[in-house]
């Protein structure tokens, strides 16, 4: 599993708005949603990505310290929905090649283990 910094979060997040600056100051570290529709985390190649719960498409690589995804389409930022036992979901992973280190937001740590197990990884 791939561990990106703030710094490259915030790097990535100033790149989708387009700039350093965030529109009408919003600031995920200290500003309210507009909406409590959470985003959902999935992994793919061992990053964590939140995309949009608006369905408009948008998706970002996560900083697993950070919990709101503010997406440019909405120009709004939305909770994200940490799955409690992330650090299981990363060990089950991260036995994986990077290539397969990916989680759909309906799967669950049951079903990475028992994925592992079919492919002899436990
Ligand atoms: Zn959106």
């Amino acid at each position: 599993m791939r561990t990106i910094s703030i710094d490259e979060f915030l790097t990535l997040e100033a790149q989708a708005w387009g700039g350093p600056d965030w529109p009408g100051g919003i600031d995920p570290r200290n500003s309210t949603p507009a909406s409590t529709s959470p985003a959902l985390v999935l992994v793919s190649r061992g990053n964590w990505i939140a995309e949009c719960p608006g369905r408009c498409g948008y998706a970002s690589v996560m900083h697993r310290g950070f919990s709101w995804l503010r997406c440019p389409n909405h120009r709004q930022g939305f909770p994200v929905e940490w799955p409690d036992d992330w650090p299981q979901i990363e060990a089950a992973l991260g036995k994986r090649p990077e290539a397969n280190q990916n989680m759909a937001p309906e799967e669950t740590l049951a079903d990475l283990l028992k994925e592992n197990v079919a492919h002899g990884l436990d």
